[in-house]
């Protein structure tokens, strides 16, 4: 396509060649046509002249013929006798040369004598010339004749003989033309050339080349001769000839006589002169056209089209992206090279912009995709030397030591052992002046465009050289406003970059420094999770898993036991003194013996590998295929191993345990009840004294004490018995209280006021939890109401079952209350336990989001009992998470409960969460949590939970 325009354009060149040949074509055969008129023009003067001269010499034989009569007859006597005049006669006849016969007649035209006898007596009256000669009384020349007998050629002359008016006689003279023959013989023509000589009527006479075919090589027709001397006495007549040639033919009359010269001179010489003319002119014309045809196609290949095929491709290739490609010129001064300069510049440019683009957003895409620090380094060193054709890269950190060292953690490229002896440092010495350290101290990227002659390479300069390197980048890494290192390219060309590119580095290296800190934020952020799901999951004191891991693996078990239809035992071992060791010696040996404990039973043989530690003075075992014989075993192991005391300090302290255990199926099919029956029959045990004591209760849903109480909660809160109090939350920030929560109170006729503890996990095994809560959110709705009225209102949280959240008519009915008082539901928080959300997290979810849409805000209750997944929790539409009080309680007493503490804070801070302490009950306990960047507090320190009238009082009031 491309060479097709291309001979397209060779074809023009051409065209345009042959259109300025043609002028000169046009001006060859006008040259030769002039040329060949001038010849003609010679030749036709030529044979005119000729002609001219040769009727001329003829004339002057007549001439001398009428001289020579004229005196005769001035000399004659006309009485002269007969004799006398005769040999007169013949005298005379000899002087003339040509005369046959000279004569002499009386006026009647009788020959009187005559220089032969033949014609003697003869009468000349009735002759032509006679008659004029008579009437005139001139010398008179005859036509052509031709004699009788010898056929001879001949003119007859007559001159009057005249005395005074009267004619006396006539001297006759008959002229041979045998002298035009000669005469004409003696001429020398040029080949083919013919000259005659004939009469009025083109009878020749005479003619040159003499020939027997005379008239087959007659020259010009009698009648064209005719008409040609009819209008003039000389001239030309062109005629092909009888014989085929082509010949000029020029005329002359003699003068005097009837007689005329025609001389025929061929045209073919000049004809054969044009024609050599013409075909040698054209051939050196087209010789030379065609020569510079071709000179034009070469030159214009060459200077033109492909120079023009080079541009065009190179276009071509830029168009579609290439950058790589140049035009190849050298000849930079003429308009081509100028543009084909232009054109390799803007190569150039895109190829080093498109190089940084790519490596740009190849490096954009490396940010996505590798998640940890160095294998971020790695990835975008590789990305810049491979995508961005740079021969190495190379990431340093700055170290701040003494030396202001700097050390390579990234590279990729073959540097040839290069980066290793460059001994860098960011202090401000030789080498610290190059790339490297100039970016660090400056913060700014710092170029070196010409490695071999710029002298802050000095110290690299020749080993540089060496491997072929041009020019050099580095681009400062800075993390949270700190340069931490450099991002450094080597480039083979010189001055390889260019502001632009400089530019989309420096973005590159921004983002690398972006990536570099969410690397470092992540792994902060999961040490802290890790440290939060260990916290949430093992006990800070003695290392073991918690309450919450243990009734998971709990849990697990009893499944897997259920699954292979094998008993399980769960054992509790209650430390009942122990209280008495944290008053008297204090905590940290207290600590220290629970650490020893600890110790002992997990070096147990067998089963210890599954102590966790549930309470304060509490640790649990739960152990598979266990029947009652063997867990008595096991009370016994474990008993030895706690007999022997625990020195602390300088004491000797005794350890009292009791034992107690709880089995599946016998004692219930599920971790929780199994853990709470083992855990009552270790402190019945220790009540008892008895070591090792099997739960022996009753199940609870058989209680009838229980079962009354049931009965009787329903009936209240048939009668309203139940009550709302409320205790406000505070922020830690600004003192200033930002809520309340929802408490309920049974409000017994014969027990007094019931604690929640009492009766609402009552409510839940017995279904009453619907009504419950209904009348909590019902009570709360209400006084939200009034306060709202009254001016001033807090936002209220009330406590969820699990039970409510699955119920299907839980968010109608909590909607339809919040549509008839009017509360906004911004007003109206929920909180929900980790455990009630883990059930089924589908429904759950739904649920979350349909409360949030609405506008109530949702804290996690009792945050870090529960053993939910983090990640799960995070997942939901989640306000805040409300610390559990029993690590708020114990962060004063352990550095790692208050690590802890910290750690859920940093947690949930970084997933956007609020955190609520709660049990916050002493001033040392607001300021650490305070310090720890907690956001709300809820604790005995501000208040007790209050009835709604004392709440509206103290806190939405004046
Ligand atoms: P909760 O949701 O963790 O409620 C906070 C409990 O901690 C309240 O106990 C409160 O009186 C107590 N408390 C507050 N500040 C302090 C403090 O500084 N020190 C100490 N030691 N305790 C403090 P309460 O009122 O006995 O409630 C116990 C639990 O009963 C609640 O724990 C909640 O789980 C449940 N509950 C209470 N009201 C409702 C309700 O309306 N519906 C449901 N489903 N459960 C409720
Ligand atoms: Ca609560
Ligand atoms: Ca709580």
């Amino acid at each position: 396509m491309f060479d097709n325009r291309l001979s397209a354009l060779s074809l023009r060149v051409l065209a345009m060649m042959a259109a300025l040949a043609a002028p000169f074509l046009v001006l060859a055969f006008y040259y030769v046509d002039a040329q060949r008129d001038a010849a003609l023009e010679a030749v036709r003067r030529e044979s005119l002249t000729l002609a001219k001269a040769i009727a001329h010499q003829q004339g002057i034989a007549l001439q001398q013929t009428k001289a020579q009569l004229t005196r005769l007859a001035e000399s004659h006597a006309a009485s002269e006798e007969h004799a006398a005049c005769s040999s007169r006669m013949q005298e005379m006849a000899q002087l003339g040369p040509h005369i046959l016969h000279l004569a002499l007649t009386g006026p009647d035209g009788e020959i009187r004598c005559a220089s032969s006898a033949q014609v003697a007596g003869a009468r000349l009256d009735d002759r032509d010339y006679f008659r004029q000669a008579q009437q005139s009384g001139r010398f008179t020349v005859s036509d052509v004749l031709q004699t009788r007998f010898s056929k001879i050629w001949t003119l007859v002359a007559a001159q009057p003989i005249a005395d005074s008016e009267r004619l006396e006689g006539m001297l006759i003279a008959s002229l041979d033309l045998n002298w035009a023959q000669s005469l004409l013989d003696s001429l020398h023509l040029p080949a083919d050339s013919i000259v005659s000589l004939s009469d009025a009527t083109g009878r020749i006479v005479a003619r040159t080349p003499r020939g027997d075919d005379l008239v087959g090589r007659e020259i010009l027709e009698a009648a064209s001769f005719r008409g040609a001397i009819a209008t003039a006495s000389e001239g030309w007549a062109t005629s092909a000839g009888l014989d085929g040639v082509a010949r000029v033919i020029a005329f002359a009359k003699v003068p005097e006589a009837n007689l005329y010269v025609r001389v025929g001179i061929p045209t073919a010489a000049i004809d054969t002169v044009e024609r050599r003319a013409q075909r040698d002119g054209l051939a050196a014309l087209g010789a030379a056209i065609l020569l510079s045809g071709l000179l034009a196609v070469f030159l214009s290949r060459r200077l033109l089209l492909r120079p023009v095929r080079q541009l065009t491709q190179a276009a071509q290739r830029l168009g579609e992206g290439d950058w790589t490609v140049r035009t190849g010129f050298t000849e930079r001064n003429h308009v081509m090279g100028l543009l084909a300069r232009k054109l390799d510049e803007l190569a150039a440019y895109g190829q080093s912009i498109t190089r940084a683009f790519r490596t740009l957003s190849a490096g954009n895409r490396t940010l996505l995709r590798e998640r940890g620090e160095q294998a971020l380094l790695d990835a975008m060193c590789r990305t810049a030397v491979e995508q961005g054709g740079y021969r190495v890269a190379f990431v340093n950190y700055l170290r701040h030591d003494e030396a202001k060292s700097v050390e390579t953690v990234a590279r990729y490229g073959h540097d040839g052992g290069f980066i290793d002896s460059l001994r860098l440092t960011w202090a401000d010495t030789a080498h610290g002046r190059g790339s490297v350290g100039t970016a660090i101290r400056t913060r700014r990227p710092s170029i070196i465009q010409r490695i071999a002659s710029d002298r802050r390479y000095g110290p690299w300069r020749n080993e540089a050289i060496r491997l072929g390197f041009g020019s050099v980048i580095s681009l400062p890494l800075i993390v949270e406003d700190a340069v931490i290192g450099t991002f450094t390219l080597i480039a083979s060309q010189e001055d390889a970059f260019d502001a632009p590119e400089v530019e989309l580095l420096d973005e590159m290296a921004a983002d690398l420094s972006f990536g570099i800190k969410i690397a470092r934020d992540a792994i902060r952020q999961r040490e802290a999770e890790e440290i939060a799901r260990r916290a949430l999951s093992h006990d800070a004191i003695t290392g073991l898993p918690n309450r919450a891991s243990f009734l998971r693996q709990t849990g697990e078990a009893v499944a897997a036991a259920a699954r292979r239809h094998e008993p399980l035992a769960v054992l509790i071992v209650h430390l009942p003194n122990l209280q008495e060791v944290y008053d008297g010696f204090g905590h940290d040996p207290a600590n220290k013996l629970v650490r020893e404990v600890a110790g002992r039973l997990v070096q147990l043989p067998g089963i210890g590998a599954g102590v966790a530690r549930l309470a304060v003075n509490q640790f649990g075992l739960c152990l598979p295929g266990m029947t009652a014989d063997s867990a008595a075993q096991a009370a016994r192991q474990i008993q030895t191993c706690l007999r022997e005391p625990v020195t602390v300090g300088v004491a000797q302290i005794d350890i009292t345990a009791s034992v107690g255990a709880a089995f599946y199926p016998g004692h219930g099919d599920e971790a929780e009840p199994l853990v709470r029956r083992a855990a009552i029959a270790a402190r019945d045990g220790a009540r008892k004294e008895a070591f090792y004591f099997v739960y022996s209760g009753a199940t609870e849903r058989e209680n009838p004490e229980r079962l009354a109480l049931a009965a009787e909660l329903r009936a209240a809160l048939d009668r309203r018995e139940l009550e709302l109090h409320f205790q406000p939350k505070f922020d830690l920030a600004t003192g200033a209280a930002c809520g309340a929560e929802a408490l309920i109170r049974w409000n017994h006729p014969s027990r007094g006021f019931l604690a929640p503890a009492r009766f609402v996990p009552l409510a839940e095994e017995t279904g009453l939890i619907r009504t419950m809560t209904g009348f909590v959110v019902d009570a709360a709705i209400r006084h939200q109401h009034g306060w709202v009225a009254g001016g001033r209102a807090l936002p209220v949280a009330v406590n969820l079952s699990a039970k409510n959240l699955y119920d299907p008519n839980f968010l109608d009915s909590f909607r339809a209350l919040l549509d008839t008082w009017g509360v906004p539901a911004s007003l109206v928080d929920i909180e929900l336990t980790e455990s009630a959300l883990v059930d089924d997290p589908d429904a759950a979810r739904r649920v979350l989001h349909r409360l949030r849409d609405m506008g109530s805000k949702i804290y996690i209750d009792d945050f870090g009992t529960g053993y939910s997944s983090l990640n799960y929790l995070v997942s939901l539409p989640v306000h805040a998470l409300k610390i559990d009080r029993s690590f708020v309680q114990q962060m004063q007493q352990s550095r790692e409960a208050a690590a802890v503490v910290a750690s859920v804070i940093t947690m949930a801070h970084h997933l956007g969460l609020r955190v609520v302490a709660e049990g916050v009950e002493t001033e040392a306990d607001r300021a650490m949590l305070a310090g720890l960047g907690c956001d709300e507090g809820q604790g005995y320190l501000w208040s007790k939970p209050l009835s709604a009238a004392d709440f509206e009082q103290r806190y939405l009031k004046g």
